[in-house]
Formats: structure tokens, sequence, C-alpha cells
């Protein structure tokens, strides 16, 4: 998982995406409207009436999907094209925007309504591929993951299901926020781990909630990883015989090959600068952590 600077995704969103949004927000209050209206004069009571509007917001809501289409480009553009929560390169994705909190329903939570007035809110869209963001089983493992309409919260404070900023927690690990991004690391086996080691920690449990619904232990992705630690051992291994022996191209030939996987475009860099990390006692490479990458 990588850090995405929301200013790095404002600057990139359409020149007229205020007026997309105030369209589409009027299109939903529009056909709520109309659909409560034509409730009550049909007869049918206050709470009824409710239930025939909200049905018709969230129908209103998904045919403006085209919304968060036309954020996709900034987002995509944000993070090198990378899913923000696994950082495989995410370029051929017919649906890649992902809404933090579900826009539609909540899973395990039949009473909240989805967080349909996020649905609009660009700091709502996280880019993301389809094996984070859909329910798929893993054919290697059998598991189950994929983060779809789960949004499990933190309490206390209790969810709320009404309009409004909502100060739920969230469990589940957010790109958008530094902190979140550096309680997770990868270990040279290839899985996902957390940090902090305390059983009892909520860090802790945020991270394992969030290897299983984004389903950064999928096996395909694991043996990825392992791979590309095995590959940074390699470099290292080959630039420290190269500096032993004086061999300055050598070296410098294990050093491009480092930074090519550890620099911010390349898939899984989160990744590859932690399995980097643990050679910093050599100079030359500790020199490729100086650079901005
Ligand atoms: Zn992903």
């Amino acid at each position: 998982m990588r850090y995405i600077l929301c200013e790095d995704v404002e600057v990139e969103l359409p020149p007229d995406w205020d007026t997309i949004v105030g369209e589409a927000r009027q299109h939903v209050i529009d056909k709520t409207t109309a659909a409560r209206d034509a409730a009550a004069a049909e007869g049918a009571t206050p709470e009824a009436a409710e239930v025939v509007a909200m049905k018709a917001l969230h129908k209103a809501v998904a045919q403006k999907a085209s919304v968060w289409g036309k954020a996709a480009p900034a987002l995509m553009r944000a993070s090198d094209e990378k899913c923000w929560y696994c950082e495989k390169r995410q370029v051929r994705s017919d649906n890649p925007i992902d809404h933090f909190r579900p826009k539609g329903r909540v899973h395990g939570a039949p009473d909240h309504p989805g967080y349909w007035w996020r649905a609009f809110d660009w700091k709502n869209f996280r880019l993301s591929c389809t094996y984070c963001n859909s329910r798929r089983r893993d054919v290697e493992t059998g598991r189950v993951g994929g983060k779809q309409d789960f949004f499990p919260v933190l309490e206390p404070p209790p969810r709320q299901g009404a309009e409004g900023d909502p100060d739920d927690r969230p469990r589940l690990l957010d790109p958008l926020v530094d902190a979140d991004t550096k309680m997770i690391t990868y270990l040279a086996n290839g899985y996902p781990a957390p940090v902090d080691e305390n059983p009892a920690s909520e860090a802790r449990a945020r991270v394992l909630c969030s290897i299983d619904l984004y389903h950064l232990d999928q096996a395909a992705l694991v043996r990825e990883r392992k791979q590309l630690a095995i590959d940074i051992r390699s470099f290292v291994e080959a630039g420290q015989q190269a500096d032993q022996a004086g061999d300055a191209v050598g070296r410098q030939n294990a050093k491009t090959e480092l930074i090519k996987r550890v620099r911010r475009k390349a898939e899984l860099s989160s990744a590859a600068r932690i399995f980097l990390g643990a050679y910093k006692q050599f100079p030359w490479v500790q020199e490729i952590f100086d650079r901005d990458l």
C-alpha cells in the first residue's frame, strides 16, 4: 500500500469537476423528491414514502456512475496507474474506482443506507484493481477476499446512518492517510504483515482486517512479492561483489536494477523499499534511499 497525497488527485481533476458533481447531485435530489412526492400523492405513509425515496435515491446515484469514471484518470495519474491498495498496475480495468465508504449499502449493517452522500465526493474515491475491490475466490488458496461493500468501523463512536460528515473510524487502512500506510510491512516470503506485533493493538487488528478485505495475501501476489525480494537480494549481492572487486560498472549496473524496482512508479515499490531497506548498511545501497525517486 502506498501513501497518496490528496493534492495530487485534486490537481488532476477535470476543470469542470464542480459542475459535473453539481449536476449529478441535482439529478439525485430531483429523482428522490419526485419519488417521495409521488408516493405521498398515492397515500403512502411518511415511512413508506421514505423507503420509496431511498430506493429512488440509490437508483439515481447509480445512473450517474459516469461521474466517478471521469475522476479515474486523476486517481491513476496520482499513483502512476497503480492500484492504491496492492500497487499492481491498473491500466485496463473498466471500473477502477472504489468508494472507500460504500455508497449503496454496507455489508453486515442492514440498517445502514450506505454513504450515499459521499457517492460523488472524490475524497471518497480510491483507485482499486478488481482483486482488491471485488469479492473473489483465490483459485490457489480457496480463500475469498475483496472489499466490495465491506466497511467495518472501529468502535466507539457508533456508526452514523444520517447525512453528514460521519465520525466513524475505518478499520480498513486508507491509502490517503500516511500513518495507515506505515502500519503494514512485507516479509521476504512475500506475505503482508502488521508492523505492530502486539496482539492487542488496534493497529495490528486494522492491518489484519485490511489484508483480509483487500486480499493482499492472494497467492499470485504473494509469489510476486517473494520474487521481488529474491531479485533485490540477488542484485545487492552482485553489487556487493562488484564493490569489493573495485568494479564500478558492475556496481552501477546492480544499483540501476535496484533503483528501477524501488522508484515510486514501479509496481509493488512499497514492498521493494522494505526489502531493500534490509541492506542499508551498505553505503551504495543507502545512496539509493538518499535520492528522490
Ligand atoms: Zn489491488
